[in-house]
């Protein structure tokens, strides 16, 4: 399968081909089509597979540009991953004019507050910071339609649990899950089932 065959739109496939991909890695063959449906996904995979990449396709396609709210939600464990995963955003959706930020601590509040009154579609973030911006209703969460927990075992971790649980709770209950994870502990499946509706698993 290629790009092409997985409706995703122009703007998008231009901005993907210009980045340099020319066919999808094993975890974007396998996990786009599924949540390009709405389907809840678990993919069991490390970074280095196109995770990242794969994160940031389906949210350039499943946003609504035209709306300015923020409508996709990704929680990293790291500043680093956070930023990352806005960066191949911004990227590959640049055709698009997506506008994402990165919310993590360490960076000016009065940035973030900024970004997010300005209007963004979608929010990369570590769990604590994108707590902070809900409970202070900078961000707004009730047209989130898509979450995204990244390296949830990282996340689990370093002690992000309760900032997760507190996330989920202000989000919408029509809410689509996709976690990736590269082990699958007990602590994982529990979220799982809390979270997510008849999961496609994936193992790549
Ligand atoms: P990730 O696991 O998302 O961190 O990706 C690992 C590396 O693979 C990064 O350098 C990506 O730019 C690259 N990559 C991801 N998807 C593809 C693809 N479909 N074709 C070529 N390179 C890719």
């Amino acid at each position: 399968a290629s790009f092409n065959d997985m409706g995703i739109n122009n703007s998008l496939l231009r901005g993907i081909y210009e980045y340099g991909f020319e066919k999808p890695s094993a975890i974007q063959q396998r996990a786009v089509m599924p949540i390009l449906k709405g389907r809840d996904v678990i993919a069991q995979a490390q970074s280095g597979t196109g995770k990242t990449s794969m994160i940031a396709l389906t949210v350039c396609q499943v946003v609504d540009i035209n709306s300015k709210e923020v409508q996709a939600l990704v929680l990293s464990p790291t500043r680093e991953l956070a930023s990352q995963t806005e960066k191949v955003i911004l990227a590959i959706g640049g055709y698009l004019n997506i506008q994402a930020h990165a919310c993590i601590g360490g960076k000016s509040v009065g940035e973030d507050i900024r970004k997010l009154e300005h209007g963004v579609h979608v929010v990369s973030g570590t769990p604590g910071r994108v707590c902070d911006m809900i409970k202070r209703r900078t961000l707004r969460t009730r047209a989130i339609k898509l979450l995204v927990l990244d390296e949830s075992d990282e996340m689990l971790s370093r002690g992000f649990k309760d900032q997760i649980y507190d996330v989920y709770r202000y989000l919408p209950p029509e809410l689509q899950v996709c976690l990736i994870s590269a082990t699958l502990p007990n602590e994982i499946l529990e979220m799982t089932g809390k979270f997510m509706t008849d999961p496609v698993k994936i193992l790549v």
